[in-house]
């Protein structure tokens, strides 16, 4: 059952080929015999899964249910889940108990769906391997010695093993995209504000989005569908129709003109990458698409122009973590400056220390405008790239990372070759547009990702793109082997 997509569930549920109350049980003994060695899970909701589980088998056989109703998944631990442990990755909130839920929460339990867990992240989200996780490294399933990508990491491999069907991730800077590369995954990052951020941990506010991560294009839609939608609590949740994401996978892309930025096949990127890039590429001309060079003329700013935003909006939403009304708290503060600083001292990580000194550095009063003013400055500039490239094309392509899953501890103590993965995933942060990563091959054996761009609100057309490429190729059914 562990192999089966999110949709294969769905029917098998339907035509009670199975219950929910089964499904539940397989996976969590899944994660019984697996998370051990991945630890991709950092809380499971045994109980209280199998206690929902019952109630969606109920609930299905007294009348119409969504269809995703019992179908289990697991959520990245920075969301806000009611009476559950939400750590963020931080010690600093180990022991915080969420009193509210997440409208991402709300959403999937509305839909009846399963939380199996809450999956392990880098600290805040800030990270590119899963290593600056509180709770220790995950590993990634196609091999143990090598990270699942981050922040969404835990999530990643849980998805990857089969320890769950699906999962929510967080893409701030390509956190759901490229681990969902390196764990051969598809992985969406939605339009900024499509999905609500409430109850969702901010790291940088004006970049972050949650989105779904699954096995498949057609369940990445069906997930997406759940979460997508106004939300009064956000206020930068946008008010436009939802489409139905699900009723244009089949379009034909004939004629469909797929831009391939230079920047992206430039330096940096690896050769084997590129190749198994440029050969995933060539399926679309097999469907009748149009390939065309365009260029990005900005993008070789998108990092440092990143790093000075997502610190600077850290530093300022990480303030409240000041031991005062909750989560870690030093013990026997001599003053209210002793209670601030070893609070922080102890409850924050070395990543995110370095984020919130960037930060506080780029906003302080005689930095500000050679930094931050600036930053936002070329951040138009990148946004602007997006919006004329998209005048003579439909959809953006090429590599999602750099190279495939590095070693654990390859790239830990050299923050900024870390940065470096993120290079072809940020500029689509910066700029607000939808962009996925769907399995495009392997090199060295490890999966990759074809990373693909859309306009503003276009999620249907990249999910379209994305489900034509799977009915041509196999590469998104391959499980790590050790898992299967
Ligand atoms: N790797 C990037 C960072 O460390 C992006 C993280 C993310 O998308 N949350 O900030």
């Amino acid at each position: 059952m562990h192999t089966l997509s999110l949709r294969e569930l769905a029917d098998g549920l339907a035509k009670a080929r199975f219950s929910s109350e089964e499904l539940t049980r397989h996976f969590l003994a899944r994660i019984a015999a697996h998370n051990p060695a991945l630890n991709a899970y950092i809380t499971v909701l045994e109980e209280q899964a199998l206690a929902g589980a019952r109630a969606a088998d109920k609930q299905r056989s007294s009348g119409d249910v969504h269809p995703l109703t019992g179908v289990p998944f697991a959520h990245k631990d920075i969301f806000c889940t009611e009476g559950v442990r939400t750590s963020c990755g931080s010690k600093m909130l180990d022991n915080f108990i969420a009193p509210y839920n997440a409208t991402v929460v709300e959403k999937m339990a509305a839909a009846g769906m399963i939380n199996l867990g809450k999956t392990n992240m880098d600290e805040f989200a800030m990270g590119s391997s899963n290593e600056t996780s509180f709770y220790g490294p995950v590993r990634n399933p196609w091999d143990t010695n090598c990270v699942p990508g981050g922040s969404s990491g835990g999530s990643a491999a849980a998805v990857a093993a089969g320890l769950a069907p699906a999962a929510t991730g967080t893409d701030t800077g390509g956190s759901i995209r490229q681990p969902s590369a390196l764990c051969n995954l598809t992985g969406l990052k939605p339009t900024y504000g499509r999905v609500s951020r409430y109850g969702m941990i901010a790291f940088a506010s004006s970049l972050d989005q949650a989105g779904p991560m699954a096995r498949t294009a057609e369940d990445a839609a069906l997930m997406l569908q759940v979460m997508a939608g106004f939300d009064e609590k956000d206020s930068t949740s946008i008010d436009c129709t939802v489409p139905d994401y699900s009723a244009s996978l089949n379009n034909s892309l004939k004629g469909k003109v797929i831009g391939v930025p230079s920047e992206f096949f430039a330096e940096g990127l690896s050769d084997a990458v590129a190749s198994r890039t440029r050969a995933a590429l060539s399926e679309y001309e097999k469907m009748g698409a149009v390939l065309k060079d365009i260029s990005l003329p900005h993008s070789h700013l998108s990092i440092p122009c990143y790093y000075v935003i997502a610190p600077a909006e850290a530093s300022t939403n990480l303030s409240r973590y000041d031991g005062v009304r909750y989560g870690h708290r030093c013990d026997n503060p001599l003053d209210l400056a002793d209670l601030y600083t070893r609070t922080r001292e102890e409850g924050f990580g070395d990543e995110v220390k370095r984020r919130i000194l960037v930060g506080t550095y780029a906003l302080s009063a005689g930095f500000y405008d050679a930094y931050y003013r600036k930053a936002q400055r070329i951040r138009r500039l990148i946004k602007n790239d997006f919006t004329e490239a998209f005048k003579s094309v439909d959809i953006i392509a090429g590599p999602t990372s750099p190279s495939p899953a590095f070693a654990l501890g390859e790239k830990v103590d050299d923050p900024l070759t870390m940065y470096l993965e993120d290079m072809y995933t940020i500029a689509v942060n910066l700029a607000g547009v939808p962009a996925l990563s769907i399995p495009a091959g392997m090199v060295d054996n490890k999966p990759i990702g074809l990373q693909l761009i859309g306009r503003d609100f276009a999620e249907a057309d990249i999910l379209n793109a994305a489900h034509q490429f799977q009915l041509q190729t196999d590469w998104h059914k391959q499980f790590a082997p050790a898992f299967a």
